[in-house]
């Protein structure tokens, strides 16, 4: 089993304009990090750090807390491909994730300690992000399961915190909040959700299908939307699990 199957077992890429699952190569010296705000059943921010080829997830409750002294409940979620980091757009409705989804961070991330993976299975991650919104130290500590209710919902709870540095701003806790726009676009979530619902139909990439385009040359483009998703993800394996 892939570390991505259960990524790739959650979607049905024939319907979602969401990346299929690939563990890819590392790109460069640096890690990258992401976080995308999602307008899902709840708001949230989904935070993922890339390891390992691919991208660590944790879906945050509440926009990242720049006070010390304001912890953000982070849930771990399955990992995500790389190829996600710029993916923004609409999840239809009734879809695993149905929402929009909009870039609101990206960057690099550095481990604190020498062995993140190790810190990952402790429970305890201490990261420094160099990101357009997030910056300096953070750390995610994962809460006790018995103390989270992990065996009704099996998902570890973690804590996502701002260390005490120059970029803290303590006793502003919301102070990221008035950042509403995508990094990668511009756009708020309301721009994208309603540039997505004109290229519905053309899976995945809204910028290969410009708006002036000759019927022909549309029709063509509908093509690649019946692809087939990697091998993990066939639809009889699928198991459509809904927040
Ligand atoms: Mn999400």
């Amino acid at each position: 089993m892939s570390r991505l199957t259960p990524y790739n077992s959650k979607r049905d890429f024939a319907v979602t304009p969401e990346p299929p699952g690939r563990i890819a190569k590392r790109a460069g010296k640096k890690l990258r990090f992401v976080i995308q705000r999602h307008a899902a059943t709840r708001l949230h921010f989904d935070l993922r750090l890339e390891l390992d080829g691919v991208y660590k997830s944790w879906a945050v409750t509440k926009v990242p807390s720049l006070d010390p002294a304001t912890k953000r409940l982070a849930v771990e979620v399955e990992d995500h491909p790389i190829d996600y980091g710029t993916f923004e757009g609409t999840i239809p409705q009734g879809e695993y994730g149905g929402g929009t989804v909009q870039l609101w961070d990206n960057g690099t991330w550095t481990p604190q300690g020498d062995n993140p993976q190790r810190d990952l299975a402790r429970g305890s991650l201490k990261v420094c992000f160099d990101g357009k919104r997030m910056h300096g130290g953070w750390a995610l500590i994962r809460l006790r399961d018995k103390d989270t209710g992990f065996r009704k919902q099996p998902r570890h709870n973690w804590l996502l915190i701002k260390e005490t540095d120059e970029y803290a701003k303590p006793g502003e806790p919301d102070a990221l909040a008035s950042e509403v726009t995508s990094v990668k676009s511009g756009r708020t979530l309301e721009e994208i959700a309603s540039r997505s619902r004109k290229v519905w139909h053309s899976n995945r990439s809204e910028k290969k299908e410009p708006e002036a385009k000759p019927r022909a040359a549309a029709t063509r483009a509908k093509a690649p939307a019946k692809r087939k998703a990697p091998a993990a993800a066939k639809p009889a394996a699928k198991k459509k699990l809904r927040k």
